[in-house]
């Protein structure tokens, strides 16, 4: 295959390319508009581009486009896609239609290297992390050309598989080709990033300053509980995490989410609710209640409803705001925490990308 997938590019290093092969860097912009507006694959059917232009573009570079495998239609409307890349790996996204919204939730990984013990996408490893083309074209099969670009979907999560900030490349090139006037044209507010807490490389995002918005996998409310189910917390310990996100640049008027996966007599007691709302003192935040869905070969449960929505009132009687997310497409295993790439011989896996 030839070398340059296009949909890797930004606007700045596709005019790169184009000068150094004697075109104009205005060629760059009128690319871009095949490969975001129309969807075109082909450099043939560029037909505003010079033929030797679109010969030389055949023979150098590529557009990469994912295969669908498999689709899927939960009861309650939620959509499940898998997409093969080229190299044979697969991931999920997952379409969650709610009232008034659409959310599309994004891989950014095949596999995590994270290990968090409640999820399982977690249980196969990271196999490898997701080029921004791989991560754009997720979005792009969801947006028809020639339809207003908010008709599929009104946002976007990076909460499918895979830790964002562990491809931190990936991840922050796709937002830029995601929300340039020049990509899809998407807006910064529609669009969360959630991370388990990497905590330098949060500080990092945080000065690329793509204005989206940012979710925290926080889970436990003590050091020993959130070691034991996300063993990153090692690295980087609640109060590190905590202070990170007191200084990171959030746009005016705008909250950070934080989710906490709800485990059955392990992080879900009177006493847990207490220290959440005294750890989150002074951060404009919000709360996602996620009671566990539970997977094969944890040893975790779901609590009682009621042990929930006590957690949720505790926390709403002390200020904070919190919601309870019932998970949504579990009979097709596109909940949280339910996705993970499918198995198959270890021989056929590319080889881990440090
Ligand atoms: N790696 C990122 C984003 C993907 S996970 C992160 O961890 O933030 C998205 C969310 O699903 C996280 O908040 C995670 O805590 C939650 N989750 C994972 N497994 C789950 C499960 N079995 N039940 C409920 N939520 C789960
Ligand atoms: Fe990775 Fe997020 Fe799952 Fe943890 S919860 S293993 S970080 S995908």
């Amino acid at each position: 295959m030839s070398s340059i997938d296009l949909r890797d590019l930004q606007l700045q290093d596709m005019a790169a390319l184009l000068e150094s092969e004697g075109e104009p860097r205005f060629r760059a912009r009128q690319m871009c508009q095949w490969l975001y507006k129309h969807q075109v694959f082909d450099p043939e059917q560029m037909t505003n581009l010079p033929e030797p232009l679109r010969q030389r573009l055949q023979a150098t570079c590529h557009i990469g486009a994912l295969t669908v495998l498999r689709h899927q239609q939960s009861d309650d409307g939620t959509e499940k896609t898998l997409f093969g890349l080229a190299d044979g790996n697969q991931v999920e996204t997952v379409l969650i239609p709610a009232e008034e919204r659409r959310t599309l939730c994004v891989s950014t990984q095949v596999g995590c290297a994270i290990g968090c013990r409640f999820c399982l996408t977690a249980q196969g490893g990271l196999v490898r992390s997701l080029r921004p083309s791989e991560i754009v074209g997720q979005v792009l099969y969801f947006q028809t050309p020639g339809k207003a670009p908010d008709r599929a979907f009104t946002n976007i999560v990076f909460m499918g598989m895979g830790e964002p900030l562990d491809n931190f490349n990936g991840t922050v090139q796709a937002i830029r080709i995601i929300t340039a006037e020049w990509g899809l044209g998407i807006s910064p507010r529609r669009i969360t990033v959630s991370t388990s807490g990497l905590v330098r490389r949060l500080e990092a995002f945080g000065r690329e300053d793509l204005k989206v918005n940012l979710a925290i996998s926080l889970n436990a409310t003590t050091d020993a509980v959130r070691t034991e189910i996300m063993p990153i917390n090692k690295a980087f310990p609640i109060d590190k995490l905590l202070q990170a996100c007191r200084e990171f640049p959030l746009p005016a008027r705008r909250r950070i989410t934080f989710e906490y996966v709800m485990l059955r007599d392990v992080n879900d007691t009177p006493e847990d609710a207490a220290r959440l709302v005294r750890l989150l003192r002074g951060i404009r935040s919000k709360i996602n209640l996620l009671p566990f869905n539970e997977i094969p070969g944890s040893p975790y449960r779901r609590p009682l409803d009621e042990t929930v929505t006590r957690f949720q009132e505790y926390l709403l009687q002390h200020g904070l705001a919190a919601f309870v997310r019932q998970s949504r497409g579990r009979d097709i295993s596109a909940a949280c925490g339910q996705l993970r790439y499918e198995s198959r011989p270890e021989s056929e896996l590319t080889p881990l990308l440090t």
